[in-house]
């Protein structure tokens, strides 16, 4: 869902707060572009002046005097200092448009390391994955959120000098009264002036607000675009150009069968005639922006008109007319600029909000200050005492009263079936989640008193739904760039990946995957797995944890890696989950797991033997396909 624009109840004042976090966030990324943005407004904004004021002096010149001296000065001073200043102004813009495209590459930067940062409990909960996505779409869309202030403080830079500028320049048109016996003295009197006045700003202010309306007008809409955005990315690019889903697309028909309704219902999306959204661009939305620039058009007459009548009323010369003209111009341009901008703070406002209610997002979990000391001995010893857990926003206990110890250097087993609570267990002993009852402890201590990086830092994970980058291979067993090569070897050579190393093109340089390098290679899921567990030895924590090892592997595979599991673990506390209950026989204990409980611990023999227990149930269920 996108978030729609304009909420009741905000004032101007909330917006602009906004805004201006918004610009001193961007402001410590890179003060070069807020110095080259206002240098490079302060110099567009008053170059025009500069012409037109010079431009006076020679169309003065050709009404008055006529001197061909004077005239060639004022050329020559005309032509050098707009040479001047176009060249000024051309490095400053590069200057501006290299900052600016510097902080467009790290645009999601802020979001990307709040999201990183956020705890694991925040960052898996569906609010909180609804509301990045809704900042990606409103960015994807209009730009609007902390993107938009980007653009809008050149606006509004530009806007306030030609405002100022604008004042100073024009101000003795208003003030430069008619001579007493003109037909049209009655313009010298303070009424006429303030009417006149009032009369332009009401006008701009008009156009401006018009402007201000049908914008905000089309942000009402955004649900509506960003689902279209969403349609044409997902149907348009990313589902039939996808290779995961050519066979299924193909096999079934789906396009054809389905139907999207890029293909089957197009006026239902905002880009097409007929669509809502286009309905409103061409019913209000667009009789607004024409009245923006119809009434832009009348104050442009209305300054004409003012200039000339002053003029021929005797105020000033003739080459005083383009001087006014064009600084009027530029000045009521000026104000209609800011006045756009401030409109678009508030549009933006609400999308602002969005961003900085995901940016402010608390991390509930408390961080302990204990360091975990990095014990040579590897000498840990995780208890769980009592400890049950829900969910967040879930009533169902995924763990109940669960009790366990592990010993040091042991290798546990940890079985069961399907939503028994097996990787629930190990979210809550790498500290993912934090019990909702009950406590587990490291060396008698309670893990929320210890430095969470420390306490991550004890344990390597291969989880079942792992993810390997399009990286080269050694980064990706490395989790760096820079990395001790030998002991990546040595660690893929160790999970079974050392036929496969060999065969790689370029060894630990070789790209994973075709995404980032056209040399890329394509790994199956066991030779992904193999990595992931390479990876895991690579950290070489005291607790390697493996969820599911070798689920993906064949079964030639999977006995190499069982007979070596004790020297891959070393003194390593292995904890693993497995289906495959034979695996479990090189295990010092197993906890069998049942309805988020455990129901049985012990060795595989013992729990065997027991024939009322699950575990006996369990083998039994394997060992019938295998003994039949
Ligand atoms: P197992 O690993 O034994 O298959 P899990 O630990 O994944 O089981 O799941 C235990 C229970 O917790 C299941 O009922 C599952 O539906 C529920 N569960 C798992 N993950 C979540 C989650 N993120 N939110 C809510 N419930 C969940």
């Amino acid at each position: 869902m996108a978030q729609t624009s304009d909420k009741a109840g905000q004032t101007f004042a909330h917006y602009w707060k906004q805004n201006l976090r918004a610009w001193g966030m961007w402001y410590r990324q890179s003060p070069g572009f807020f110095a080259s943005t206002l240098l490079s407004s302060a110099g567009g904004g008053l170059a025009p002046y500069l012409t037109i004021w010079l431009s006076a002096q020679i169309i003065s010149e050709l009404a008055g005097g006529r001197d061909a001296r004077r005239l060639a000065f004022w050329a020559a001073l005309t032509v050098g200092v707009t040479a001047l200043l176009a060249l000024a102004n051309g490095a400053l813009n590069r200057w501006q448009e290299y900052e600016r495209s510097r902080l467009s590459a790290v645009r999601f930067r802020p979001l990307a390391d709040k999201m990183l940062t956020l705890d694991y409990a925040q960052m898996d909960c569906q609010e909180v994955q609804d509301l990045y996505s809704q900042i990606g779409q409103n960015d994807n869309w209009g730009g609007y959120g902390l993107y938009q202030t980007l653009q809008l403080f050149p606006y509004f830079c530009k806007g306030a000098v030609q405002v100022l500028g604008g004042i100073g320049f024009t101000l003795p048109l208003f003030l430069t009264d008619l001579p007493a016996d003109s037909p049209l003295s009655f313009l010298n009197s303070p009424l006429a002036l303030v009417a006149v006045l009032t009369a332009m700003v009401l006008v701009v202010v008009l156009s401006s607000l018009c402007d201000g309306k049908a914008t905000l007008m089309l942000t009402k809409e955004a649900e509506t675009f960003t689902f279209g955005n969403r349609i044409f990315g997902f149907y348009g690019f990313r589902l039939v150009g996808d290779r995961k889903r050519a066979g299924d697309l193909r096999i079934y028909q789906q396009l054809k069968n389905v139907g999207t309704p890029l293909l089957s219902d197009p006026a239902s999306l905002p880009f097409f005639p007929g669509s809502s959204v286009s309905k409103l661009s061409k019913g209000r939305v667009g009789l607004l922006f024409g009245l923006c620039q119809s009434l832009t058009a009348v104050m442009t007459c209305a300054v004409y008109l003012f200039v000339c009548l002053k003029s021929w009323g005797g105020a000033f010369d003739v080459g005083l007319v383009a001087r006014y003209v064009g600084s009027a111009t530029q000045l009521f341009g000026g104000i209609s600029l800011l006045l756009q901008t401030l409109s678009k703070v508030r549009v933006n406002g609400n999308f602002l909000d969005t961003t900085f209610r995901f940016l402010d997002l608390p991390n509930p979990m408390y961080q302990g200050s204990l360091t975990t000391e990095k014990r040579s001995d590897r000498n840990y010893q995780v208890e769980f005492r009592d400890v049950s857990f829900r969910y967040p926003g879930s009533d169902r206990w995924a763990l109940r009263h669960v009790n366990i110890r592990f010993r040091i250097g042991r290798r546990l087993a940890v079985v069961g079936p399907n939503g028994s609570g097996k990787t629930t267990f190990i979210k809550l002993l790498c500290r993912l989640y934090d019990p909702t009852e009950g406590e587990i402890l490291l060396n008698g201590i309670d893990i929320r008193k210890y430095r969470y990086d420390e306490y991550l830092a004890l344990f390597s994970v291969v989880f079942q739904d792992f993810k390997l980058l399009a990286l080269p291979l050694g980064e990706n067993v490395a989790g760096a760039a820079d990395y001790d090569r030998p002991r990546a070897e040595r660690c893929l050579r160790d999970a079974g990946f050392g036929d496969r190393l060999d065969a790689m093109p370029h060894g630990l340089d070789t790209y994973l995957y075709k995404d980032l390098d056209k040399e890329g290679v394509d790994i199956s899921g066991g030779e992904a797995q193999k990595i992931a567990i390479a990876r895991a030895l690579y950290k070489d924590a005291p607790f390697l944890v493996l969820d599911e090892p070798t689920a993906a592997l064949d079964p030639i595979a999977e006995a190499e890696v069982y007979a070596s599991f004790d020297a891959i673990a070393g003194d390593k506390t292995a904890i693993y989950i497995s289906h495959r209950l034979s695996s479990c026989k090189f295990c010092d204990a197993i906890a069998v797991f049942d309805g988020g409980a455990i129901v049985q611990t012990g060795r595989h023999d013992d729990l065997v033997a027991d024939e009322t227990g699950l575990y006996h149930k369990l083998w039994q269920a394997q060992a019938q396909y295998y003994t039949q």
